[in-house]
């Protein structure tokens, strides 16, 4: 959803202009500790497109020196974050130095500003409001947010003026796998099962590499690329060397996958290098599913499978999040699951919250379990937005992003698993310093 700021000095009206294209008040959050007590955030869906509305405002500078300095950070937050900028001006106040210079730093950006003065109650008003054509702007748009004046008119504008929706286009990109494993774990099995036919090998000599290869297809509708690394064939042992080319062969198809398929051993089991490979997957933000197989030749009772999926969760400790699937290429059994949970996996991968749920979740969170106190004050939430997917990626506005211990940001990674699931993706949380 795109990102609409709006952007000024104290005073000049944007908490009514936020609340009048809002629709309503915006609405006070309880007492909860460590939140700030104004939403200043809000998603705008009765018009045609909707948008996220900001309102950067909230703060009452104390000398002009700050407030120049405030004004700077939040402009370079609504800069940074927005997608259009609706820099408010006061037609009471008239044209001040820091507008002069918020202004300046606007018109270098390479988003859309639109400058809209506010308080022109009436024809009086609109007169005077000709005085910030000195800004040096083409176009002036004149509101009274109190009055409910012109705001149409900068509505339109703004909806105008939003980046083009991402169209079908974009949803049906092509979800790209790979499938990683140690040699001979039945990776080339395993491919030719999923795309239901027998591969001719070129050449399966012992040692033998080929290079990877792509194979386009589509499930349920959707478009995949199978990006398969089962370069290596061998009969036999493996040497070192090979062994070690194999994880090459991984680390370069991970960059290009979007989800990665993880083969293991089930008679061998989880190798160091697994767990080497799937660290990588994580770090690069890959979405990643666990796929044991040989389940055929594992002697089985009523407890191995538990057991099984305990020794891995152990092993892939980090990978909380990823779905283990048991098959056998050999006989097929379950094989089939696989492309399923890949589609559930990668619509995960690709999942767009809404700020609302999120903050909603991120409320509870810290209503259950405040961040820590920092230098003698507590560290404070102001409100977080989903800034991408592929992975799952969320901006947290706090007041003091460094202050923020890696124990919390797992906590609140755990949270937003726990409101949402993210079942087969990383997540990304980013503390960002808002105040
Ligand atoms: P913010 O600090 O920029 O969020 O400003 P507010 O929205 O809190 O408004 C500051 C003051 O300006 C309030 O007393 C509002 O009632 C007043 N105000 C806001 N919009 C208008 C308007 O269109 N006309 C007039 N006359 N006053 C307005
Ligand atoms: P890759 O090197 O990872 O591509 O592995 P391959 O697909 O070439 O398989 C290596 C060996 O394991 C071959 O001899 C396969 O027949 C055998 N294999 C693959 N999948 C299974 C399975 O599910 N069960 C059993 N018992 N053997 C398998």
């Amino acid at each position: 959803m795109p990102v609409v700021a709006i952007v000024g000095r104290p005073n000049v009206g944007k908490s009514t202009l936020f609340n009048r294209i809002f629709g309503r008040r915006k609405a006070l959050v309880e007492d909860f500790p460590g939140v700030t007590r104004d939403r200043n955030y809000a998603e705008v869906t009765r018009f045609e497109r909707p948008f996220t509305l900001i309102d950067t405002g909230g703060f009452e500078p104390q000398s002009q020196e700050r407030l120049l300095q405030q004004m700077r950070e939040q402009s370079q937050l609504a800069i940074e974050e927005a997608d259009l900028i609706v820099f408010l001006l006061d037609v009471q106040q008239g044209l001040t130095p820091a507008d002069q210079e918020v202004a300046a730093m606007l018109r270098r950006v390479d988003k859309p500003v639109l400058f809209a003065i506010n308080k022109v109650d009436g024809e009086r008003q609109e007169q005077a409001a000709a005085e910030f054509y000195a800004l040096g702007v083409e176009e002036l748009f004149t509101v009274s947010a109190e009055h409910g004046l012109g705001i149409n008119d900068l509505v339109a504008n703004i909806l105008d003026r939003l980046p083009s929706a991402p169209g079908p286009a974009a949803a049906e990109e092509v979800t790209r796998i790979a499938v990683i494993g140690r040699p001979n774990v039945g990776k080339s099995s395993l491919v030719n099962r999923l795309l239901g036919f027998e591969r001719v090998v070129a050449n399966p000599v012992a040692g033998t590499t080929r290079d990877s290869i792509d194979t386009a297809f589509v499930y349920n509708r959707k478009p995949y690329l199978l990006i398969d690394t089962a370069g290596i064939r061998r009969k036999g042992k493996v040497s070192q060397k090979l062994e070690k080319f194999s994880v090459v062969q991984a680390l370069k198809a991970l960059e290009r996958a979007h989800v990665v398929i993880m083969v293991i051993d089930a008679v061998e089991g989880v190798t160091e290098q697994d767990l080497t490979v799937a660290g990588y997957a994580h770090e690069q933000g890959r979405a990643l599913m666990l796929v044991v197989n040989k389940w055929d030749a594992v002697e089985k009772d009523n407890q191995t499978l538990g057991r099984f999926v305990e020794d891995i969760r152990i092993n892939f400790k980090f990978l909380p999040y990823a779905p283990i699937l048991f098959v056998s290429a050999l006989t097929g059994q379950r094989v089939a699951k696989i492309m399923a949970e890949i589609e559930k996996v990668a619509a995960e991968y690709n999942r767009q919250v809404t700020t609302g749920e999120l903050n909603k979740a991120l409320e509870m969170a810290v209503t259950a379990h405040p961040p820590a106190m920092h230098q003698g004050r507590r560290l404070k939430i102001f409100y977080a937005t989903q800034v991408g997917v592929r992975p799952p990626s969320f901006m947290i506005f706090v007041s003091k992003a460094e202050g923020f211990h890696f124990s919390y940001e797992r906590y609140l990674t755990n949270k937003i698993r726990e409101a949402f699931g993210f079942q087969g993706t990383p997540i990304r949380l980013i503390f960002r310093d808002r105040e």
